[in-house]
């Protein structure tokens, strides 16, 4: 073969364009032209449109055009060098053989492909030692996890066990051992004896984006330390350009898909079985190659790390290694589990599923995310907030483009402006209607106040989150209301701290981050229920179908109570003080 052999032409010579993407999607022929809904961008109606004597195709939805390599490219996010190389092993052409136009592939593909083979034979031997086992064994991890049959099979999740097995399986197979040594698949101890770190261990291989075995990580049987081991890096396995479960990325059929980035190899499953598209870093800290990796396919990646310490700590650090980059279609969201909360778990627990959605629906943009990195709860002096302002504008500081810079400073802005507004405490109810003949005040007005004040402090606080329209519209009302019920002025705390910080748009929206936030227990402890989860906080007044006018009247009148209440005792302990 020549130096300027054309593999282009030849691959096209073998590949009909037609056959090919037949392969990935539904083609209707109607007439000469052959139409498909298109894969690079979402519709209901086909306008891809492949032109069989032209080898080509083109969308007239959004403008995407080529040849059967542009598509590869397209399909993969890859460049045509290795485009060619796929599209070369779909048509049997041996490019090792004389590759002398593409010298730098050649070199590297001999090592290349020894390499993914015998990783892909050691993935084989890993299954098979599995399914073998499971013939007449089980492995509690699966059931733990739910792993399922499917799953087996479609992750290719394996057992390690004696690595001499392993060995001979590969000798047998015509697999020259030594290089391996060199790549590090196994390292030789001070016997002389060659041995890997997999013992014993659950085994998920790690593809490439090309379906192609290059490492794996695996998991301890018995939960011995290290629960998790990676493969070794070397020139093919890097950690910081992978992720678990990048071979799936090409599900992605938009740039609005929804992508999810977990912290380990059983989030993506418990993920995947629920129908989520996820990836995960593989056990370490994720880097910046791992997130523009997303961004190839999708626009706003949704970090789901776990709800421990450890992981809000790493979801602050991805917002840190995203924020040089993020660019308008190029940006991150932020999904924050409850404590001790990972995917996993949460997918397995009862209602999961739901709770899962309502942790997605409540996911914080990235600027919504930099301000609750910063926020602290004793913002209620000026000096104070304007010491929040300064670490908000020296995190954007570090954004590149300039524009989304200057439009986070002025929600920064804003931000300390209602700060502000919340942290200087009105001394003066003017909003309050202060109609003494009012009906309610009669009615109590004779009553032993102080057996009244617990119950009275439960009634504002039940209405308000049975309410949702009757807590937005008074809720500064309700953060300067006095309560003298310790656990009651926590959860009135909690409440104005959730709607202020987080997108919460029902009554629903916030129970389940009052429970979330450990407050279950208060809950169950001054509301009447059964089932603190489903709790019904019964104030007629306050039902969601009453009239919001009426509703707020009653609640004002009760608010109105308690404020005189305040007075009274503050009054009384005035006189107290000036005696002494
Ligand atoms: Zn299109």
């Amino acid at each position: 073969m020549s130096e300027n052999i054309d593999y282009a032409k030849i691959i096209k010579s073998k590949i009909n364009i037609v056959d090919y993407i037949s392969k990935d999607l539904r083609l209707i022929r109607s007439g000469s032209s052959i139409k498909a809904l298109c894969p690079f961008h979402k519709e209901k109606t086909p306008s891809f449109t492949i032109n069989e004597n032209k080898e080509n195709y083109r969308c007239f939805g959004c403008g995407k055009a080529g040849d059967i390599f542009s598509y590869v490219m397209e399909k993969y996010k890859i460049n045509f060098r290795e485009s060619i190389k796929i599209l070369a092993n779909e048509a049997g052409i041996d490019i090792n053989k004389n590759f002398k136009k593409y010298k730098s592939i050649k070199e590297s593909s001999d090592n290349q492909k020894n390499y993914f083979e015998v990783m892909n034979n050691i993935a084989n031997y890993y299954h098979q030692n599995l399914k073998e086992y499971l013939k007449d064994n089980s492995l509690s991890i699966l059931k733990e996890k739910n792993i399922t049959n499917e799953t087996i099979i479609k992750y290719k999740l394996g057992l390690s066990s004696n690595i001499d097995k392993l060995i001979n399986y590969l000798i047998k197979k015509n697999f020259d051992i030594e290089p391996l040594v060199k790549l590090g698949v196994f390292k030789i101890n001070n016997n002389g004896k060659k041995y890997d770190m997999f013992t014993n261990r659950l085994m998920f291989p790690i593809r490439d984006r090309l379906e192609r075995v290059i490492g794996f990580g695996g998991r301890s049987l018995d939960n011995s330390a290290p629960k998790y081991i990676n493969s070794s890096e070397n020139n093919f396995f890097k950690k910081r350009n992978i992720l678990y479960n990048m071979n799936n990325l090409k599900m992605m059929k938009t740039r609005e898909h929804s992508l999810y980035i977990v912290e380990g190899y059983t989030d993506v499953i418990a993920m995947e079985q629920n129908g989520y598209n996820a990836v995960a870093p593989l056990g370490t800290a994720i880097s910046l190659e791992q997130i523009n990796l997303t961004w190839k396919y999708v626009n706003e990646p949704n970090i789901t790390f776990d709800g421990d310490k450890a992981g809000v700590n790493a979801t602050y650090r991805a917002l840190d290694v995203a924020l040089f980059s993020i660019e308008p279609e190029k940006t991150l969201n932020f999904i924050f589990l409850a404590e001790g909360e990972d995917p996993d778990s949460l997918l397995k627990a009862a209602e999961g599923r739901v709770r899962l959605e309502s942790f997605i629906k409540n996911k914080l943009s990235l600027i919504e995310t930099i301000i609750k990195s910063q926020i602290t709860n004793n913002l209620d002096t000026p000096e104070r907030v304007l010491a929040f302002k300064k670490k908000l504008l020296n995190k954007i500081d570090n954004i590149k483009n300039t524009e989304i810079k200057n439009l986070y400073k002025l929600v920064v802005e804003e931000k300390i402006r209602e700060t502000l507004r919340k942290s200087i405490k009105a001394t003066n109810y003017t909003l309050l209607n202060t109609n003494k003949d009012n009906q309610f005040i009669k009615k109590f007005k004779d009553r032993n106040e102080e057996q009244f004040v617990l119950r009275r402090e439960r009634s504002i606080l039940g209405a308000m989150i049975n309410n949702f329209n009757l807590l937005r519209d008074n809720d500064e009302i309700l953060a300067e209301l006095y309560f003298s019920n310790k656990e009651l002025s926590l959860l009135r705390d909690a409440i104005i701290d959730i709607i202020s910080q987080e997108k919460v748009k029902k009554a629903k929206e916030l129970k389940d981050r009052l429970i979330n936030r450990g407050l279950a227990n208060v809950i169950k402890n001054h509301f009447i229920t059964e089932d603190c989860i489903k709790f019904q906080l019964k104030e007629n007044y306050a039902k969601e179908s009453t009239n919001i006018s009426d509703a707020k009247k009653a609640l004002l009148d009760i608010v109105l109570l308690q404020e005189k209440w305040y007075e009274k005792k503050n009054k009384s302990l005035s006189k107290i003080s000036q005696k002494l």
